[in-house]
């Protein structure tokens, strides 16, 4: 059974459960009232509990409990460390719930594989508790649509260098994310070097209030999306006016015009060349693209600032409504950007993660408690 001193009196196999006898031999008892010893045994009264599913099948215990009597007169059950006081069920098979809930699974099937209530898995959930974590030198922030009880938007915390996530934040207003950093002890937020967010101000307002030794990164994947959203854009607009006989050399335009023109093969190529050589506007945002992806990609953090410059003054002028959009949005968060080149730090990790939680917001389809969505992304993640 690998439980201390218990014995296996019968073994009842039926189709869909196991029902196991077990017995322990007595000893001797200290009075839970008077503190005296006695091994004068009162009763026995058979209890059932259940344990872990055992040959796949619900297993049940049925102990043989023993009540003992003692001189001062006052009777008590004997303490089995395997078995909580008030609960039906083996210490072993709540710790077996709570492991499992780190997999991507919902309650309801941790629920049914353990042959427990939906309601029991959700109390057990409710006793891990992850407590705020400290700051770590590298700290990343990062949204999802998480649409819990506390707002649509929640926040992710993760350890930019050590790839590891921190904690779930309940909202990405500034009053939610300033009532946390509040708590947070001054010399530990002192200590945060680098802080990595995507372009929304609340997040740069907060560093500058609670992280001030932090210099604040923008998440590349986060800004190289507007040109991406640039040129898309172009593409949107240009086909719209395009005339019929045009349209069938833009086809498969959209992945032609996002994919790095080397990375495309050479007949992709042909036909990438073919759609440019149409249309000026076109070809501008795609040689624009190309640019700017270019130095994405440079390793070089002095090419990397010059060229950056250069490209937003192009873009500037370029005449092209959408990456003169462009340019101006990253003229404003130039520094952030530029130090995203810098120091090479991103959210990538985080994005990980969101893949995680989206499986987590499937499987948990209509709960929106916080707490709970909380424990379970920190539970599932560590
Ligand atoms: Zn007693």
């Amino acid at each position: 059974m690998n439980l201390e001193d218990v014995f296996i009196k019968k073994v009842v196999h039926a189709d869909h459960y196991v029902r196991i006898f077990i017995e322990t031999n007595p000893t001797i008892q200290t009075c839970p009232h008077c503190g005296a010893q006695t091994k004068r045994i009162h009763d026995y009264r058979y209890q059932e509990f259940k344990d872990l599913p055992f040959q796949m099948k619900y297993t049940f215990l049925v102990l043989k409990k023993r009540r003992y009597v003692c001189t001062c007169g006052k009777r008590f059950t004997e303490k089995y460390p395997f078995l909580p006081t008030y609960q039906r069920r083996t210490l072993r098979l709540s710790y077996k719930i709570i492991d499992l809930l780190r997999n991507l699974v919902s309650i309801k099937s941790v629920a049914e594989t353990m042959n427990v209530s939906v309601s029991t898995v959700t109390r057990l959930l409710d006793t891990v508790n992850y407590t705020t974590p400290s700051l770590p030198e590298c700290l990343s922030i990062d949204e999802f649509k998480g649409n819990t009880d506390t707002g649509k938007y929640q926040c992710i915390l993760t350890d930019a260098k050590k790839h590891r996530i921190l904690d779930i934040l309940p909202d990405r207003t500034q009053s939610h994310l300033s009532s946390y950093f509040r708590n947070i002890k001054r010399a530990e937020r002192h200590r945060v070097k680098f802080f990595i967010c995507d372009m929304w101000m609340p997040y740069v307002d907060l560093a500058r209030a609670y992280l001030p030794n932090a210099t604040i990164i923008i998440d590349k994947y986060h800004f190289i999306r507007y040109v991406t959203w640039a040129i898309e854009n172009v593409r949107k607009r240009l086909q719209k006016t395009m005339p019929t006989g045009l349209r069938k050399y833009y086809k498969r335009s959209r992945k032609l015009i996002l994919t790095r023109y080397k990375k495309l093969r050479e007949e992709n190529k042909k036909a990438c060349d073919l759609m440019l050589l149409y249309n000026d506007d076109l070809r501008k945002a795609h040689y624009l693209k190309e640019w700017f992806y270019a130095i994405c990609q440079n390793e070089k953090y002095s090419y990397q600032r010059t060229s950056f410059w250069d490209w937003v003054k192009t873009a500037e002028k370029s005449g092209i409504p959408e990456f003169e959009e462009c340019a101006k949005t990253y003229r404003n968060w130039s520094e952030g950007i530029l130090n995203a080149f810098k120091y090479k730090y991103t959210n990538g990790p985080t994005e990980g993660y969101n893949n995680k939680i989206k499986v987590l917001k499937r499987i948990s389809f209509g709960v929106r408690n916080f707490k709970r969505f909380r424990t379970r992304i920190i539970h599932c993640s560590i």
